[in-house]
């Protein structure tokens, strides 16, 4: 997608601090972060919701869990974090391009979301 941001940052035209990078997955930190780590993985496809996406896309989204420990831990949460993909707009999914937070740290986090938007 040629005006997708996420596209732009998996091309290199946007620049963004890697965290991690193979043939399907693209890592970096978010620019907002919400918590000491906070980092995004997203497919390198563009897949514009995790609603959109099909039976062919089960590998890189497989792949995108089974990374997240790994790069917790690398990235400075030792003892567990937390995954958000928002969907659509009632999941508030900000930008078009499927990609999950990842979120932590050194100290617990937060409630998941304030009670007023239970
Ligand atoms: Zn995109």
């Amino acid at each position: 997608m040629d005006d997708c941001i996420f596209c732009k940052i998996v091309r290199g035209e946007v620049p963004s601090k890697k965290v991690y990078e193979d043939d399907e997955v693209l890592g970096f930190e978010d620019i907002r972060p919400l918590a000491p780590v906070h980092f995004m993985l997203v497919p390198k496809k563009h897949i514009p919701s995790l609603a959109d996406a099909a039976a062919d896309d089960a590998g890189v989204l497989g792949r995108m869990l089974t990374l997240s420990g790994k790069l917790a831990r690398e990235q400075g949460s030792p003892d567990g974090y937390r995954t958000i993909i928002n969907s659509g707009r009632i999941g508030r999914q900000d930008v078009m391009h499927l990609h999950m937070h990842v979120i932590g740290g050194p100290e617990p986090l937060g409630a998941m979301m304030p009670k007023s938007n239970v």
